[in-house]
Parts: C-alpha cells; structure tokens; sequence
C-alpha cells in the first residue's frame, strides 16, 4: 500500500502544508516537513504592530464573489476569521501631487490605463502573428513620463501583482478582495490546516514529523530514492521530495541538487521574475489623514516611479489605531531594504509633509519587512514574463527524478497569491501520488516474476 513510500516535504508555507495534507490523506504515514525558519506560515506572517495584527506578507483573500469558490475564502469563512472589504478604486480620485494639492478627478488615470491596455493587446497580437520573444512590460511602446502617469503605471503593473487581464483570479473566483484583519492572523488557516493530521494542543504543533529551523542544503538524488542534508548536519532520506521553497530561493544556491538540475529546469527558473513587494507600516500619535470608505487608498505623484507611492489608512480595518501602510515595490524594495529604519521614515514623513503639510507629527513607530534580503523567501512572489508561453511554467513544475516542486510559483493560474501557494500543493501531491501508484504496481508485477 502507500504506506511504504515515504516523503520529505520542504517548506511549511501554505503550499508544503497543504501538499502535505493531501499526503497525509492519502495514508502516507512516513512523512516528514523540513521548514528552515522557526515557524510555519512563510510568506503569510503576521507581527504585533502599534497594537494591532499586520500582515507583513500576504494580506488580502483575492478573488471573492465569482462563479466558483475560492477555497482560502471557504477556508477563512469556516473559522470565521475578521475580514474586510477592500475597494482600491477610489484610489485614483486620491492622488496627490507634491504640493499637497489633490487631482480633480480620476480621468488621467482612466486614459492612462486604457492606453496601457491597448499596448498590451498590440504585443499580444504581434504574438499571435509568430512573433514570439520573452520582452516584458519594459518594452511597451508607451512610456510614462508625468508624475501622475508614473504612479498610475506603477498601480497597474507593481501594486496590482503585474497582471495582464484576463486576471485568472478574478474569472474563476471574483473580484472582490478582503483584506484579513484578524488578531490570530492570515496564518491561522494554517494551524487550523495542521490539525487535521499533525499533533497539536493548544493551538502548538506537538508532532516531531514538522521539523523547524532545518535549513536545507543540499538533494542527493537517484532512481531509488533523494537524501536531504541540513545546515546543522542532519540527513533525511525518502523515497520523494516535494520542494516548495521560493522561486527566488531556487535562483540562489541555498540549495544544491546532487546531480545538478538538468538545463531545461534552471533555464525556466531563471526565466520567471521575482517581484519584491514591501508594505511599510507607520504609527502615529493621532490621525491627520482624510478618513471613511473612499479615503482608504491613496496615492502620492512624484517624478520618481514607485517613491512612496501607494498608501494605505488602516482605520476601517482597525478604527483607532493610527498606522498607516506604504507599498514600495522591487527596486525601491530593496534600497529601503539596504538602510536603516530610520532614514526610511524620515523618507515617508518627507513624502507625508509633502501631502498633508508640514505641521503633522512624527511617526512614533515604524515596521520594515526584508522579503528580498531574507535567505528563505528572496522576494515576495514570482512573475512571468507578459509574453511568455507556459512551457516556463510547466518546466518549472515538472518533476527531477523523484524530487516534485510545487509553490506559488507553479500554479498555472494563479502564481503569486495564497490560493495558488494552497492549490499548487494539491496538484503537486495528487501528481506525485500518480507516480508512487505506478511505481508500486511496477514492484508488484516484478515480483510475480519471481
Ligand atoms: P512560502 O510561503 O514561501 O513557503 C515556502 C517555505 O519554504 C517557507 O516557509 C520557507 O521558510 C521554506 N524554505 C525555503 N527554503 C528552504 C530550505 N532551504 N529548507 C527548508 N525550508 C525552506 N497573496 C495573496 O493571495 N494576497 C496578498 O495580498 C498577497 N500579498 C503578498 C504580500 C507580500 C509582501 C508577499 C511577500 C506575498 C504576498 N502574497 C499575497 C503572496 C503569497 O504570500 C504567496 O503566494 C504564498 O504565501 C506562497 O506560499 P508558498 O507555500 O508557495 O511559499
């Protein structure tokens, strides 16, 4: 039975646990969970901030209200976990230019965006005809140059996950988004997702087949079987592996594969781009921002893309509370990454003077996230290519030996968000379960021959 195959499963983020669910499910009982950090949650991870729960990754459920489902929103429906609506489309009658002074109305944004979009269909169309390199959005031969179209641009290709519409999150499931306000956290799917097969007690995992703080280095793998080594000198061995660990971990050399991956596997995980996403949070004495439902989002203009750009009040999620959240994104991700906490607040009051005048007070706290200089994760979540065919995809996915890769990363309609990190582990485990049912019947028929 499937019993005898045993796994290794690496990474105890939304994808490695809901892989290992499936596997547990399906009665593999020799199974065992390497996370390199001291928790599970990966890029689902909340901190006590000023008071109040924040999302320092993933924060909002995307994709509520459609024609199917979403099961991270049946799942936070079950538990009952605090939501709220959000509405990012009065974020362009927000827009603030670096007088302080508030544009008239979204119109520019409107014009902008539909521009962008015909753009987009152009390279699409040169696609179809047999055109097919790998330029990206760079390329577009429509360039933003005001600092109103800098910061739309910004919205539509760094905010909004770089998608290209159709957005297969939104088709299947909606497009609605809740953002988690909840003081157990986003994270709390998870534990609840651990206790239907893992010893827990009191909301702590008690069962020694989640192994934490087990850095893994290094996959020695052949027909019969894959050895895993850790930093701290511990060996595993299994049958198979399922790797969930990051694209931008498997572009670095935490991990080296004994033989090494073939050409096809490290040229496509090169090929997929790694997005940095950086939500800074601030903590005020008092409020000085323009609250109430259409104030939630806004934007600040400048003539250098993606400078503070994005803001976000946190009183309808958290009345009182006086934090408020910047998006900073890949290159000014990681600038901000490289100083001190410090000189980055004293960029955002600069920004905020800008907006709301020079009498508002300082920022009594400030929260900096590192996704891109973390050596687990080395960014926040992939991004292919606008015009790439999916073979990137599915090189990426598909399986070394016995070594099986799931993530984000690998979820053909839905890379980058939790729902593809949880869907991605499902469809990873039920390939890998294929695979050990055909190995098995191939065992039994050999020793019929004897
Ligand atoms: P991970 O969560 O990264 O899990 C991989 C695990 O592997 C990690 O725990 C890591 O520590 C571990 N690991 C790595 N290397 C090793 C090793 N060598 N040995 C052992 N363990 C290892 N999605 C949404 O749906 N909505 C959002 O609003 C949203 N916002 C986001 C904002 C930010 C700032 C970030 C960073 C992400 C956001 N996402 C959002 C994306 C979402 O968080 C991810 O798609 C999803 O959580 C990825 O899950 P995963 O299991 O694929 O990877």
């Amino acid at each position: 039975s499937s019993s005898l195959s045993s796994v290794i499963v690496i990474g105890a983020g939304v994808s490695g646990i809901s892989a290992a669910k499936v596997l547990a499910e399906n009665g593999i009982e020799d199974l065992v969970i390497l996370e390199a950090s001291d928790r599970i949650g990966g890029r689902i991870c909340k901190e006590m901030f000023g008071g109040v729960s924040v999302e320092l990754g993933a924060g909002w459920i995307v994709g509520v209200g459609g024609k199917e489902s979403n099961p991270v929103w049946e799942l936070a429906a079950q538990l009952g976990l605090r939501t709220c609506f959000s509405d990012y489309s009065n974020a362009r009658y927000n827009i603030y230019d670096r007088s302080g002074k508030i544009f008239p109305s979204g119109i520019a944004a409107d014009s902008y965006k539909k521009a962008v979009d015909s753009a987009i269909q152009k390279l699409r169309d040169q696609e179809a005809n047999g055109f097919d390199d790998n330029s990206n959005r760079t390329e577009l031969p429509l360039t933003p140059k005001t600092p109103i179209e800098l910061a739309i641009d910004f919205i539509l290709h760094d905010f909004e996950m770089a998608e290209v519409e159709p957005i297969s999150t939104f088709v299947d499931f909606g497009e609605r988004e809740f953002l988690v306000a909840d003081e157990r956290g986003y994270e709390y799917l998870l534990y609840k997702m651990v206790e239907d097969f893992l010893f827990t007690s009191e909301g702590k995992i008690l069962d020694n087949r989640l192994k934490l703080n087990k850095v893994v280095r290094e996959l020695q793998h052949s027909r019969n079987g894959v050895t895993v080594r850790t930093e701290d000198g511990c060996v595993y061995e299994a049958n198979y592996v399922i790797l969930s660990a990051s694209i931008g971990v498997l572009q670095s050399d935490l991990i080296s594969f004994r033989p090494p991956l073939p050409r096809w596997k490290t040229k496509a995980i090169e090929k997929c781009d790694v997005m940095v996403y950086t939500k800074i949070f601030l903590k005020f004495p008092y409020k000085f921002w323009p609250c109430g439902p259409e104030k939630e989002f806004f934007i600040y203009a400048h003539e250098r893309r993606g400078y503070y750009t994005f803001w976000q009040h946190m009183e309808n999620t958290y009345p009182g509370s006086n934090i408020l959240v910047v998006t900073l994104t890949n290159g000014e991700s990681k600038r901000v990454e490289t100083q001190s906490n410090e000189e980055t607040l004293k960029e955002a009051m600069c920004v905020l003077r800008d907006m709301f005048g020079p009498d508002i007070p300082n920022a009594t706290g400030i929260l900096v996230p590192r996704w891109w200089n973390n050596r687990f994760q080395r960014g926040s979540y992939s991004n292919y290519p606008i015009i790439s065919n999916n073979q990137v995809l599915n090189d990426i996915k598909a399986p070394v030996g016995r070594i099986f890769f799931t993530g984000e990363h690998t979820s053909e309609r839905f890379n980058g968000y939790v729902h593809g990190g949880y869907l991605a582990g499902i469809d990873t485990t039920k390939a890998l379960l294929e695979e050990i049912r055909k190995d098995e019947r191939k065992n039994d028929s050999q020793n019929q021959n004897f």
